[in-house]
């Protein structure tokens, strides 16, 4: 058994894996595998239905949302988003906190629009959220990344805004309880804390859609996948699937709100060690620390190579920082045990108590 930190795809529960598995060869006694069932069969058609249930039950999703499966992942998911909230001025507001905004920006553009970058953490390779930002009045929407993934910075208190508010939630998502009333458009890839890669999760205010002032292509029109049940074209079957059976491992072990609190706890857990270690530093301002990527480097490089084998022996795996941070980003999805941080918590202590 490995402890697996990559920041994505997601590592998922051991269970979940097993019934995936289980359902590859033979999908809930029908002989057929989930691979190759009709998406229109009845045994699919409840599937697609209880996942996105589950997504509103979560949640907490309250009347008036809608809650759709594409594909495309959440780069398409940046168009997807500014292509349906485009309205008559065209001006969309951005905050930039790193690597995902900017392609957001630039796949507003894209979409014909006029995007407006309204504050920055670039000054300070996105090492922190920009606060009390004011959000123009005259832009269609806002859009925001709520959790940084390759800089390791999240949202703790999402701006106020007097326009429509679109999320980018693809690496926090279902690790924290939000208020999904603030949001006009929440989207997010599977691949970083729901499912494997293959899904979007689009989660969008019903009053938003059919007002766009640009033509959009009937696949990018959230409508389309909104009317259509998620069923407009052939879904991605195994995704859904999946993540259909790791929310129902979520909710029978407490919901958001109970794994909101283990993810809280392996945070202060891997945070205070680098906070005490004298050979680790965090990368981020510490209000604005993320609770699902953790970056951090070395104060001191000198034994790198001897670090990089012991958390090598000690079987965690994906500890690599983004080429864009430099050090470790250690990633701590919904699926990853407090037991796994301990254990790279242990070879930090080992590691220092030998060269610090
Ligand atoms: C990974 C990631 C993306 C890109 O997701 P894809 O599904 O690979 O397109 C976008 N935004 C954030 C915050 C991410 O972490």
């Amino acid at each position: 058994m490995k402890h697996n930190f990559g920041a994505g795809p997601c590592i998922l529960p051991q269970e979940v894996f097993k019934e995936a598995s289980e359902a590859v060869v033979n999908f809930e006694g029908t002989g057929l595998s989930i691979l190759e069932i009709s998406h229109r069969s009845k045994e699919f058609v409840a599937v697609m239905e209880e996942a996105q249930n589950l997504v509103k039950k979560a949640l907490n999703v309250p009347e008036g949302y809608s809650v759709a499966f594409l594909q495309g992942g959440a780069s398409l998911g940046f168009l997807i988003s500014a292509m349906n909230m485009m309205r008559d001025s065209k001006k969309a507001a951005y905050i930039n906190t790193g690597a995902w905004s900017k392609k957001a920006i630039k796949e507003c553009e894209n979409a014909g629009g006029a995007p407006i970058e309204i504050a920055s953490s670039g000054d300070k390779n996105f090492n922190y959220i920009p606060k009390n930002v004011e959000v123009p009045g005259d832009c269609d929407y806002l859009h925001i990344t709520s959790n940084n993934t390759i800089f390791g910075t999240q949202y703790k208190e999402f701006p106020k805004s007097s326009i429509p508010v679109v999320c980018d939630m693809s690496s926090d998502i279902f690790s924290r309880k939000i208020n999904v009333a603030d949001f006009d458009i929440i989207y997010a890839g599977a691949q970083k804390n729901l499912g494997p890669a293959g899904a979007t999760l689009f989660i969008v205010k019903d009053e938003i859609l059919g007002k766009s002032s640009v033509n959009i292509p009937t696949y990018l029109n959230i409508k389309t996948h909104v009317d259509k049940d998620s069923m407009f074209n052939t879904p991605p079957v195994f995704s859904v699937y999946v993540s259909m059976l790791n929310l129902r491992h979520l909710i029978a072990n407490g919901g958001v709100e109970a794994i909101e609190k283990v993810n809280q706890e392996k945070a202060d857990l891997l945070y205070n060690e680098i906070d005490s270690n004298p050979l680790f530093e965090g990368t981020t301002a510490k209000e604005d620390r993320s609770n699902m990527n953790v970056t951090f480097v070395m104060t001191d490089e000198t034994h790198k190579e001897e670090f990089d084998k012991m958390w090598n022996d000690a079987g965690i795996v994906g500890l690599k920082g983004h080429r864009s941070v430099g050090g470790y980003r250690a990633s701590m999805y919904n699926a990853l045990g407090l037991e796994s941080v301990q254990v790279l918590v242990d070879v930090m202590r080992e590691f220092s108590n030998k060269y610090a």
